[in-house]
């Protein structure tokens, strides 16, 4: 996937300071321990000198030499680290107190190994690239802790439901506040399809669930059917373009989809959203779409394959009640 310059800036700047901190923060640990418990300090510091020893083995004069000098100075350095380590524990420090503990320890926050892109410096560029695509979003994030059930009737109403409409609706608020504590913390969930009425809730939970994952680090695309298909539409016909919009719709960590139905439909967008779906459940990445369109009406509209891509894969949450909106403005 391509980055533009401004993205690239950021992440390295995240990188730097990173190093940054836990360079100094060691520095301070050295410190520390070097005022307090001057004993551990002395070990550390052996180690630390004896980095220069190595090369006097290097100098040995038959290879069985340098191999057993070597073999001796390793063992050396084990021995005293082991000794630094368990007496940090004892003193009630973690044993890795003065070592430089960096965010990432694969490549000590530098984005690179070897000549390899690390997993974190890409993390950090995906999660910027969407930070941009989300300020052009239409939805506002939201909080679980602001959804409110009482405007859900204590009536079951027509649905047969077997419980009541408020029963219901909370039912389907727990599945979500666990489907986003799920993403955040383990990133994979299944696929799911908010069905209902207008002003039910629906983008209001999707917008709660794009909240918490964003806030875990994770990459998080959000917005209308709408202008998804729109971004995706200019960025296809405009002849300069490298595709990142639309990648980024496919390798986000979660996407979501609101509104499916009230777009424009041309076969363009109807091949591209099939696109994006299919890619996304061969990549096991989940995307939760919003639609006020029943099943029968979905195939009508998009097609026998994105319908049974819906009804296969995806987990449907039915939305009920009375349009939260006009109850809002009737008090
Ligand atoms: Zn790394």
């Amino acid at each position: 996937m391509k980055y533009n310059q401004e993205i690239y800036e950021k992440a390295e700047q995240e990188l730097l300071q990173r190093r940054t901190i836990a360079n100094n923060t060691q520095k301070e640990h050295e410190k520390e321990i070097e005022c307090s418990f001057p004993y551990i300090y002395e070990l550390f510091k052996k180690n630390k000198n004896s980095v220069a020893n190595a090369f006097a083995f290097l100098g040995a004069n038959s290879k069985q030499e340098r191999k057993q000098g070597l073999n001796n100075w390793k063992q050396q350095r084990a021995n005293t680290e082991k000794e630094m380590r368990q007496e940090l524990v004892k003193r009630g420090y973690p044993a890795n107190y003065l070592d430089v503990n960096y965010t990432c320890p694969k490549c000590e926050d530098n984005g690179y190994k070897e000549s390899y892109m690390c997993d974190c410096l890409k993390e950090l560029l995906n999660l910027y690239l969407s930070q941009e695509i989300n300020q052009k979003s239409s939805i506002k994030l939201r909080d679980f802790e602001d959804f409110n059930l009482k405007y859900y009737s204590d009536e079951e109403d027509s649905y047969k439901l077997g419980v009541s409409i408020k029963e219901h609706m909370q039912e389907v608020f727990k599945q979500c506040k666990t489907y986003a504590e799920d993403m955040a913390t383990k990133g994979t969930s299944k696929s799911l399809v908010f069905c209902g009425e207008t002003g039910l809730g629906k983008t209001f939970l999707s917008a709660c669930i794009a909240k918490r994952v964003l806030e875990s680090g994770k990459t998080v695309i959000f917005n209308s059917c709408e202008n998804i298909m729109g971004e995706i539409e200019t960025e296809n016909f405009s002849s300069n373009s490298d595709k990142q919009y639309v990648e980024s719709v496919i390798n986000c960590d979660l996407l979501i989809i609101d509104d499916l139905g009230v777009e424009f439909k041309s076969p363009f967008s109807q091949s591209a959203l099939y696109n994006i779906i299919n890619s996304r459940i061969n990549k096991e990445k989940p995307t939760i779409i919003s639609t006020n369109y029943a099943i029968t009406k979905i195939q009508k509209n998009y097609g026998d394959r994105l319908a049974s891509r819906l009804q296969g894969e995806y987990k449907w949450l039915r939305f009920v009640g009375e349009d939260i909106r006009s109850k809002k403005k009737k008090k």
